[in-house]
């Protein structure tokens, strides 16, 4: 392979990140959430290293990414969060046990009229006040009526989902868990509320059964902040090497757009990567990089395939070195807040063609 642009991904790091979950919620069950590809890390892999780990079990966005991990010999229960989108679907959630999340009154009404020859594990979704997915608060009583009526039904879990656990001061999480409390009293079933803002921030609200994203992958959930505050570890280190070195003359200006121009002479470097890669286009000049050791400087705009970077306080960089764009050595919190958005985003957008390296 010729061109050395690689996430690295470091599966000790998610098995001591998982350790760190557990030291917060020791009572409780843990659903890894291994949606959008394990957050762009590779699903199998991460879903195996956890499995060793002793995880609880899984949580996905649809059957379909519940279908790889069970084709990949995945025994741990899996939770489908949007549950199943039509009775095709719902006949293999039962065939294949994954638990689905019933979020609305068409789900019922499917399951009535669908025959199952496996009984099914359901988790009833509440909306709390998130207002994207559950029922409402005057729903409720009938949806859980309605489901303990269905034959195949085995058993209703319960969860909700938190707006804002991320703000340590919004007293909405404080309401929204009030509500669950209220909307659950009496029913059978185990309970679940908790992301990882509410696993970190709101300790109250871990329920029976928690479910961490982003804090497995080492980053934080909240804003100004970075996994490292929490004896998190990262995971995906994205790493290239630098192609080109050019000495500059003062005036000349660099990539798309002609928005760095040279202060003084300098010299220039060119790394191997670019949005094509999922590297963030919104990155600004002065956004760090590391080469080697080195903290240097995004200058200009960010390319398809490749950026170029201010080599002032480094003279002894060489072509062939390498390059960290995020992860050991660099905080992908900080790289995300000055591109204007969240480490969700920026480790689900790593493309197809950034080989996974596992470690
Ligand atoms: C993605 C997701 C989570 C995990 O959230 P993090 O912020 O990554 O910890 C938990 N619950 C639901 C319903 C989700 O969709």
């Amino acid at each position: 392979m010729s061109r050395n642009t690689f996430a690295h991904i470091d599966l000790k790091a998610v098995q001591h990140n998982l350790k760190q979950v557990r030291n917060l919620a020791p009572q409780q069950q843990i659903l890894a959430m291994i949606k959008a590809n394990a957050y762009g890390h590779g699903v199998l892999e991460v879903a195996k290293a956890l499995s060793t780990a002793k995880v609880d079990g899984f949580g996905v966005a649809f059957i379909d990414e519940a279908l790889l991990l069970r084709a990949a010999g995945i025994r741990e229960p899996i939770v489908s969060l949007e549950g199943f989108y039509n009775a095709d679907e719902l006949r293999i959630a039962a065939s294949q046990q994954i638990a689905v999340v019933i979020h609305h009154v068409s789900q019922i009404e499917i399951l009535a009229q669908t025959a199952l020859k496996q009984p099914l594990q359901v988790w009833l979704k509440i909306d709390t006040g998130m207002h994207r997915l559950g029922f409402l608060p005057e729903e409720v009583a009938s949806a859980h009526q309605r489901l303990s009526a269905i034959k195949s039904v085995q058993k209703i879990n319960l969860l909700t989902h938190f707006a804002c656990p991320d703000e340590i001061n919004n007293h909405y999480t404080r309401e929204q868990f009030k509500l669950f409390n209220q909307l659950t009293e009496g029913y059978f079933g185990l309970r679940s509320l908790a992301n990882s803002a509410a696993i970190m921030g709101w300790p109250q609200t871990r329920g029976e059964v928690v479910r961490p994203g982003i804090m497995l992958y080492g980053i934080s959930p909240f804003a100004d902040d970075e996994g490292a505050n929490h004896n998190l570890l990262p995971v995906m280190t994205l790493q290239s090497t630098l192609i080109a070195i050019h000495s500059l003359k003062k005036g000349d200006a660099v990539g798309y757009g002609c928005t760095y121009t040279c202060p003084e002479d300098m010299p220039v470097g060119v790394v191997a990567i670019g949005y094509g890669d999922g590297y963030p286009r919104h990155a600004p000049t002065g956004t760090p990089v590391l080469v080697g050791d080195q903290i240097v400087s995004l200058i200009g705009r960010v390319s398809m395939d490749m950026i170029t970077i201010d080599l002032r306080n480094h003279p002894k960089a060489q072509v062939g070195d390498t390059v960290t764009l995020w992860g050991k050595g660099l905080p992908l919190e900080d790289i995300a807040q000055l591109s204007g958005t969240i480490g969700y985003e920026l480790l689900t957008q790593v493309t197809a063609r950034v080989p996974r390296r596992y470690e």
